[in-house]
């Protein structure tokens, strides 16, 4: 039985006892939300993850780092060393977007080393094996893509992104839309080729009971991807993504009925002042399932320093509902990230989620902000970097300060504020 059916006969799995305890809530909590398909727990038997975690309403944000070869850069080693570093930046998820190399043994290596639920593409994969195939996407035959998502599932894959919104009737809108960016998401550029060159149905959503059938056997939760996200603030919450997040809606309800956990994937590029409003359609349409937000970046003009557009807009979606944040790299839209692109990634999106969390009022993050500010009053370094989201920057950074004053910093130094008001108060304290 998958975790949504076990919720749904009362059952409280071990899974998630574990995240109840994890997130401090109960567990008797935690059953409720999966039951009702506003929380699922990726897991996979075929993988077990050792870190768990639980991804919905009433939950801490979480956070995706997104790895994977491309056919420039097909290294699995530098793919291997950047699964280590995104668990010890502090991801909760990650996802292999490999399309470069040997595909299959990439996936089966990094699930080897992965402690936390992983997520693919399965499309992508049918889809290079098409071109090497037959020449092209377009000649992909519909069982490609069906076996591509029963290996993955077997391969112990934990959640899988399945673009069963794009679809003919999505394409005819879009043809009206006069957009800027057009189609930005892989996965929906792969089926739109092949929709119209076959003048044929989506597979995933024609025969989308095939795909729960295999998503339910291995208990692969589904995250349904949005193929027509915009690429472009100015394509924001345009008719064709809102229809096809109408269409998602009622798949995740398809989805829940026959079992199978899912979670929704949301834009993209939003200006902040459409954020909320995203996030509001995306819990009313899909009945509250886990919104899985890319991003949303909140402008387009800044190349080079994307993992920020994505970290403000992330930080808004996530205060508003938003449950899991896609991280992004400086490097998004320039070239596959470097490690350090990664680390800072993970990074500057946790950042974003533990501020949303903050605005939640969730008592865990707010008691590690008054921690590290207690130090910060006492002028302890030492415990401030150590209570730090990356301790590595904050300490890096205090040792090439070159100063003799050791309780006070180099801003203000002998004006230190913190350092003033402790001398004031102890001579008051002497006066009484
Ligand atoms: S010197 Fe200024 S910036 Fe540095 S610790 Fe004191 S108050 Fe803070």
């Amino acid at each position: 039985m998958t975790q949504l059916e076990q919720a749904k006969k009362n059952i409280i799995t071990a899974q998630m006892r574990r995240v109840a305890r994890d997130e401090g809530v109960a567990p008797e909590f935690v059953r409720e939300k999966i039951a009702q398909g506003k929380i699922v727990i990726p897991y996979n038997k075929n993988h077990r993850p050792k870190k768990l975690c639980g991804i919905g309403e009433g939950l801490s944000t979480k956070v995706n780092a997104n790895i994977g070869t491309s056919s420039d850069s097909s290294k699995l080693n530098a793919e291997l060393k950047k699964v280590k570093i995104s668990v010890s930046a502090g991801a909760h998820t990650l996802m292999d977007l490999s399309t470069g190399g040997n595909i299959a043994k990439t996936r089966q290596r990094i699930l080897q080393n992965c402690p936390l639920p992983l997520g693919t593409v399965p499309i992508y994969e049918a889809a290079v094996k098409a071109v090497k195939k037959y020449g092209s996407i377009a000649e992909m035959r519909e069982e490609d893509i069906f076996q591509s998502i029963e290996e993955h599932a077997q391969d112990g894959v934990d959640f899988f992104t399945l673009h069963c919104g794009v679809t003919t009737e999505s394409i005819a809108r879009l043809k009206g839309e006069k957009r800027i960016a057009d189609v930005v998401s892989r996965g929906g550029a792969i089926l739109i080729e092949w929709i119209l060159k076959n003048k044929k149905e989506n597979p995933l959503y024609q025969y989308f009971n095939r795909v729960l059938d295999i998503a339910r056997r291995f208990d692969v939760t589904i995250s349904l991807g949005d193929g027509m996200r915009p690429g472009s603030v100015a394509d924001a919450t345009d008719r064709t993504q809102i229809q096809e997040l109408v269409l998602l809606g009622e798949l995740a309800e398809r989805a829940q009925k026959r079992g199978v956990q899912v979670m929704i994937e949301g834009p993209g590029h939003v200006p902040l002042d459409q954020i909320q409003a995203n996030v509001v359609l995306e819990k009313r349409l899909c009945h509250g399932a886990p919104f899985y937000v890319l991003g949303p970046l909140v402008t387009d003009i800044a190349p080079g320093y994307d993992h920020i557009t994505a970290a403000i807009g992330g930080a808004v979606a996530a205060t508003h509902g938003a449950d899991f944040l896609c991280y992004v790299t400086r490097s998004e839209h320039l070239r596959l990230p470097s490690l350090e692109d990664v680390r800072e990634g993970v990074v500057v999106t946790r950042i974003a989620a533990h501020a949303a969390d903050l605005a939640k009022g969730r008592k865990k993050a707010l008691d590690w902000d008054i921690r590290i500010s207690a130090a910060r009053k006492k002028r302890d370094w030492k415990k401030q970097i150590k209570l730090a989201i990356d301790p590595q920057r904050p300490a890096k950074v205090r040792r090439q300060s070159r100063s003799n004053i050791t309780d006070a910093c180099t801003m203000c130094s002998e004006y230190c504020s913190l350092k003033l008001m402790e001398q004031a108060k102890s001579k008051l304290k002497e006066k009484e």
